[in-house]
């Protein structure tokens, strides 16, 4: 015998560093080593992890209460989870509605800024003019990128982070059995 028939049970990658505690998926934000498999619906996995930012949601109420401190101090880590081809182009296109939204209100505060400070005293009224817009417009596009990062429809929910372990609820039940219980003292 030369070698084994099929081979695909060898090439199954194994699991490390992640563990199953009740419905959550359990994992170390840097070594956690994940079957090539989506984590949602536990399809096969496109060619390469994506880079997710993980972070426990932050509510309406903190928003208001604290505004973008309330993002700036939610606790948040990043790991590499593999998702099939649907749901890694769901991911990626929100994480890019996000950037540039964001992007979008620097610059028109940014730019706002410039006209202002540097191009009023060239250009006149129209250049101040131009610029006091921007700047009060960028406010709305901030709160707007807020309510995009609060209201949209997370993939997997965030329930705790721990570092450097984070805990993943809406995880597909199959993909979750793949993985070892918790140690007890991980809890
Ligand atoms: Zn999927």
């Amino acid at each position: 015998m030369n070698h084994a028939d099929g081979g695909t049970s060898s090439s199954e990658p194994e699991t490390a560093y992640a563990w199953r505690d009740a419905d959550w998926l359990v994992l170390h934000e840097k070594k956690a080593v994940l079957p090539r498999r989506c984590v949602v619906c536990d399809a096969p996995a496109a060619e390469r992890p994506l880079k997710m930012s993980l972070a426990k949601p932050v509510s309406v109420a903190g928003f208001l209460v604290f505004g973008w401190f309330a993002f700036i101090c939610s606790q948040g880590c990043s790991a590499r989870v593999w998702l099939c081809d649907a749901h890694r182009a769901e991911e990626r296109r929100q994480q890019l509605i996000l950037r540039f939204l964001a992007t979008a209100g620097a610059l028109l505060l940014g730019g706002g800024l410039f006209c202002v400070l540097f191009l009023s005293g060239k250009g006149g009224m129209i250049f101040f003019l131009c610029g006091i817009v921007s700047i009060m417009l960028s406010p709305c596009v901030f709160l707007i990128t807020a309510c995009f990062a609060m209201a949209r429809q997370r993939l997997v929910d965030t329930v705790n982070i721990d570092k450097p372990f984070v805990w993943l609820g809406g995880v597909a039940p199959d993909y979750l059995a793949r993985f070892p219980e918790v140690p007890r003292e991980q809890q």
